[in-house]
């Protein structure tokens, strides 16, 4: 038979693998040694096809088979190549993600050793006499074994054998399967476990839409145990690899840790190697981890769960460019397993799909025993006059110290970036943008701390306006405020408070997350000021309001994702609060008008949705249509950017194909070209991307 192995060797061009001929039969996903020029080197088979009869080229034997047992089942393969394809990138690319990098050889299953007695003979030496007193009562008993109840090394086991005493027995690995460990099942309420049934028989991937507090986290636990009683095993995926943490605690309450594994980017790989060969060997019933944590190699797949699956972090940023959701519903169709997708704020995606009926939905719409969600105020930061407690607002500094008064806590969201961001007049509430871009002037300040306005685009920088270009106001308003600015006015405000931060800069690692959260669970802090990214999912039953800063994260960025962006921002804000006794929530902006803001003060999830999803449609955009983006970077992407551009304007011409071209700068990259692309149906080979030498990101999540 004919195969077509990818190889360990990084050669450039044969990303999608190799013919060999192999006598044998080979499964898919098996690793082998391979001839390549003149050396052997490691590959996994990716391909399998009859060998065609009018072959010209000579091709080359497989060398052996590293192991019978594929790396990598069916489904798994599958879901491989359907990301090839739909991706548009090399099989090896899409490898990377599934497989621990080379050598693979450290991935095969260890075959056990064991010793068995054959002669009693007379032995010399007191350890050699052990090891033989040590094995006249057993039947058989590993290297490791022997040496810690005799005391002997291993060279006196081995002259043992030497001498014909003892005999060495190498096992198969044993194909017994393993049976579920025991778990301590959740007890749901009455309208979780309505909705744990409806999904459990539902064979469309369902998605869990509950309110924040509305335990949903629950309904996955059951869902699991419902799983491991089909004798199945599941993978739980968390947007962020902080927030690890916080699920590990909980459902190290329903199986015991060493049933579990936790996968995520930042582990050190010989651990990632070790738990990738746990998971391999089928230790391991539940995979906790973010979103390559889908890759886990998982045997008998039978449930995979995505929590706050309208999360960015699903989407990968880099070769190869997945989506987890797009990726899970691939793989649990060719795994035969169920698809959860759980949030409170469902990604405009999913939202369509489910009114489309491809998703199937259940609702969980009261927090756990009925708490009230928050009430929600908004400030509007147009109308405060701040002095120096920018942007500290007079209601959410009284809201703060009675708190405070009362011993409980708060939790502050501060913007991704905390630097000051757009000029925005106050009077027309508009922002002032670059005459060469259209976008948003960025404002910085320059050695001597005047403050000057930057196009990010185009480079072009321009002196602070004395009135607004639109309505000649002259209540210009810098927008924006850092994390230590913020932290200096909490300290002269409330010289007692003991504030915790939590952003990227403090939290290196899960454990740090762990011991945050451990001190805010114990009173040992009264408020919690963080990045969203950081304490957007936390479940502190202590904390009684939630603010956000500047609810207007979407202001100096373009992007028809914007509205949905702050949206699901607010609402998982509101979530935070009064999860165990009667909570409040302020939201502070210059925008209070904005659909997004009132629509999540009133908690009104699905108004919102229903209208974006209109507003996707009318205006053309994902995901009433496909969009593709083509990034350039080095030497004239522009040029060839444009070139490509014109190529695919006459591709869809000649199919007919009504599309929607922009081409740009990419702001976050300076030097580098972008093409988007919208309504256009890809087929890879005509496209030829590699020909101008672009990189294909297909659904692209930021495109700016
Ligand atoms: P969500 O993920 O929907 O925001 P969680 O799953 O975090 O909500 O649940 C909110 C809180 O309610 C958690 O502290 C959780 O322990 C508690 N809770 C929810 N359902 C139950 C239940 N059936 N039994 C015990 N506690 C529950
Ligand atoms: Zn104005």
């Amino acid at each position: 038979m004919r195969l077509k192995v990818v190889t360990a060797g990084k050669s450039r061009g044969i990303g999608d693998g190799l013919t060999y001929e192999s006598d044998d039969q080979v499964a898919m996903g098996t690793p082998v040694k391979v001839p390549l020029r003149r050396s052997i080197v490691e590959g996994i088979v990716l391909g399998i096809h009859e060998a065609k009869e009018a072959e010209e080229f000579d091709v080359k034997r497989i060398q052996n088979i590293l192991c019978e047992k594929p790396l990598l089942n069916e489904a798994q393969m599958k879901t491989l190549h359907w990301m090839a394809d739909y991706y548009c990138c090399s099989l090896r690319a899409c490898l990377s993600v599934w497989l621990p990098p080379p050598p693979w050889s450290k991935l095969l299953p260890r075959k056990k050793i064991v010793y068995q007695l054959v002669a009693e003979k007379a032995v010399h030496g007191k350890k050699q006499r052990a090891i033989v007193e040590f094995l006249k009562d057993r039947e058989r008993a590993s290297s490791s074994e022997v040496q810690t109840e005799t005391g002997a090394s291993g060279t006196a086991l081995k002259s043992l054998v030497k001498a014909g005493v003892v005999r060495e027995i190498t096992l198969p690995e044993s194909e017994e399967r393993q049976r579920p460990p025991s778990f301590n099942a959740p007890i749901l309420t009455h309208d979780q476990m309505t909705a744990a049934e409806a999904i459990w028989n539902d064979r469309r991937p369902s998605l869990l839409f509950g309110i924040t507090g509305s335990g949903k986290t629950e309904v996955y636990a059951d869902l699991i145990v419902r799983t491991l009683r089909r004798g199945k095993r599941a993978i739980l995926l968390v947007p962020e690899i902080l927030l690890t943490e916080n699920s590990i605690e909980r459902f190290e309450k329903l199986l015991d840790r060493s049933h579990i594994a936790v996968l995520h980017s930042r582990r050190p790989a010989g651990e990632r190697v070790r738990e990738w060969r746990r998971i391999h060997e089928g230790h391991v019933w539940l995979v906790i981890g973010s979103r390559s944590a889908l890759f886990a190699p998982v045997t008998d797949l039978g449930l995979v769960i995505i929590d706050e699956e309208h999360e960015w972090t699903y989407k990968n940023e880099q070769m190869p460019r997945y989506h987890a959701r797009e990726t899970a519903e691939t793989l649990a169709r060719f795994a035969e397993a169920k698809l959860l997708l759980g949030t409170a704020t469902p990604s405009i995606e999913s939202w369509s799909r489910a009114k489309e009926g491809r998703y199937h939905t259940a609702r969980l719409e009261k927090r756990y025993l009925d708490q009230p969600l928050p009430d929600v105020s908004i400030v509007d930061l147009g109308t405060v006059k701040f002095g120096s407690l920018y942007p500290f607002s007079p209601p959410l500094l009284e809201a703060i110290e009675e708190r405070l008064k009362r011993g409980e806590q708060s939790v502050l969201f501060l913007n991704r970036r905390g630097s000051a961001t757009a000029l925005l007049c106050l009077d027309c509430r508009r922002r002032v943008v670059s005459p060469v871009s259209q976008l948003p002037f960025t404002v910085h300040t320059d050695r001597s701390g005047k403050p000057f306005l930057m196009d990010h685009l185009s480079g072009v920088q321009a002196p602070l306006p004395e009135h607004c270009p639109h309505c000649s106001s002259s209540n210009l308003f810098a927008v924006g405020a850092g994390t230590q600015k913020i932290e200096s006015i909490l300290g002269k405000v409330f010289p007692s408070a003991r504030v915790l931060r939590a952003d990227s800069d403090t939290l290196t690692s899960p454990e740090q997350m762990r011991l945050l959260l451990k001190k805010m669970r114990e009173g040992q802090a009264d408020i919690l000021l963080g990045t969203q990214s950081v304490v957007k999912g936390l479940d502190l039953p202590n904390v009684t309001l939630a603010a956000v800063l500047l609810a207007d994260v979407g202001l100096s960025l373009p992007h028809f994702r914007a509205g949905e962006r702050v949206f699901q921002l607010l609402t998982q804000l509101t979530g935070r609060s009064g999860r165990a006794k009667p909570g409040q929530v302020i939201i502070q902006t210059f925008r209070p008008e904005a659909e997004e803001v009132k629509r999540a003060a009133r908690h009104e999830v699905e108004e919102f949705l229903d209208q974006e999803w209109k507003l996707r449609l009318h205006m053309q955009y994902p995901p009433a249509v496909s969009m593709i983006r083509f990034i350039l970077r080095g030497n004239n992407a522009r040029l060839r950017g444009e070139a490509l551009k014109l190529h695919i304007e006459e591709l869809s011409r000649k199919k007919g194909q009504e599309i929607v071209m922009t081409s740009s700068p990419m702001l976050m990259a300076p030097g580098a070209y972008h093409v988007l692309v919208r309504g256009f149906h890809k087929d890879s080979n005509e496209i030829q991307a590699e020909k101008y030498g672009a990189i294909v990101d297909v659904d692209p999540i930021e495109c700016f």
